[in-house]
């Protein structure tokens, strides 16, 4: 069937959509209305860490769905509780609080952390964030946001989100008075272009954090449930947050995500936090799945395998073609481009024939790779070449 612009008029127009619809999905690949495939490297955003519909997933939202949906939020129901057992026994957290989107869990934090402030810093409230940070778009997680323009969009502004510069520890520094009560940051900044935070400056941060007495928080939305080769990237850095964030891969694809801290920090009284879908079975009983796949022996080991395959891929790419390398951590990657063609190459890669290939240009001089967590070699490898192809056509 051919795709009509008529037909999606009811859709409020919120970005600029290409004319196709999709219909199917299996691992690594979608297909539209008219059948064609595309091998999918951005998964949703880094959401479906297994790829479309893997087995695990459907087979356990199928069982769920038949015999619980929702008991309401002010209930106990199993899969939540497995869940969040799996969780604080893989993590240093003691808590969680689960959510329906990385906004959602990010303002919990937020809320979590401006409590603690009332109770143990005399009322602190501020929270030092990023430029170039990313961690939602509700008020006050664009507010905590350091993207560029954010600041004037839907004034006035949530206040007390001071942005200091990442890997630059003396910028926090400067920033932290007695009206501080944590930092937050991504462990690897996704949407401002996949810039990691330096192994030195992640330590110092949480030293100093522990000398001023104030928190710290992982937004591990993008960066979490294996994404970055370790089942929470903080532990890449051998550090304990006080608060910690989930979203995107922990549902692998349903709305699903999480807000954990350790015991000491759990202070929300009754009344403070909820939601009507909070938490419910059929989401949590889709995360427990997810969560099983990944922390099976041997799958953290086998990411960091393709990791690196991927990361010589891109990097002879990138010395073939005069670019500026590759970055990242685990399978959250970046190809820097020398010019200003990242969205040239996402546009005609998409178009590509017979089969498209669905990328990422975060910034004009960046490419994105965000793949599914179970990615097989042979398709890194089609990738790479379908890559260089393209580049060579958009650059002739
Ligand atoms: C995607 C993302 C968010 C927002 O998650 P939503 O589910 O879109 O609300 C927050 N923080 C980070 C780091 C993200 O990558």
């Amino acid at each position: 069937m051919a795709f009509n612009p008529a037909d999606v008029k009811s859709l409020m127009e919120i970005t600029s959509r290409p004319e196709l619809i999709f219909v199917k999905g299996e691992g690594s690949w979608l297909e539209d209305q008219e059948g064609r495939r595309y091998l999918d490297i951005m998964q949703g955003w880094a959401v479906n860490c297994l790829g479309h519909c893997p087995p695990e997933v459907v087979q356990a939202i199928e069982h769920q769905a038949k015999v619980l949906i929702n008991p309401s939020p002010g209930f106990y129901n199993q899969p939540s509780i497995d869940l969040a057992n799996r969780l604080t026994s893989a993590s240093c957290f003691d808590r969680v609080f689960f959510a329906n989107s990385g906004a959602e869990a990010n303002e919990g934090a937020i809320k979590l952390a401006r409590k603690w402030g009332q109770i143990h810093r005399n009322g602190a409230y501020k929270i030092i964030t990023f430029d170039h940070s990313f961690h939602g778009r509700t008020l006050a997680t664009m507010s905590a946001s350091g993207k560029a323009g954010w600041d004037k969009k839907f004034a006035p502004q949530v206040d007390g989100f001071p942005k200091a510069i990442m890997n630059y520890l003396d910028s926090v520094r400067e920033l932290i008075d007695d009206q501080t009560v944590a930092v937050m940051l991504e462990p690897v900044q996704g949407e401002g272009g996949v810039i990691p935070a330096d192994m030195q400056f992640m330590r110092e941060l949480r030293a100093l954090t522990r000398e001023k007495g104030i928190l710290l928080i992982v937004d591990e939305v993008q960066t979490g449930m294996g994404r970055c080769g370790t089942m929470f990237a903080y532990q890449h850095y051998g550090i304990e947050p006080d608060i910690m964030t989930l979203g995107k891969g922990i549902g692998g694809g349903v709305p699903l995500s999480a807000l954990l801290c350790r015991e000491e920090v759990a202070c929300f009284e009754h009344g403070d936090q909820g939601g009507t879908y909070n938490g419910n079975p059929l989401m949590t009983a889709a995360g427990v799945a997810v969560f099983d796949v990944l922390n099976a022996p041997g799958f953290m080991e086998s990411i960091n395998e393709r990791a690196q395959y991927l990361s010589d891929g891109l990097n002879k790419l990138s010395a073939k073609w005069g670019m500026k390398g590759e970055r990242g951590l685990g399978l959250l990657r970046a190809l820097m481009l020398d010019r200003e063609d990242g969205n040239a190459i996402v546009e005609a890669a998409r178009t590509r024939a017979p089969e498209g290939l669905l990328l990422n240009a975060p910034r004009t001089n960046l490419l994105r790779f965000m793949p599914a967590l179970n990615i097989s070699k042979e398709e890194i490898d089609l990738m790479l070449s379908w890559l260089d192809e393209l580049i060579a056509q958009v650059r002739q």
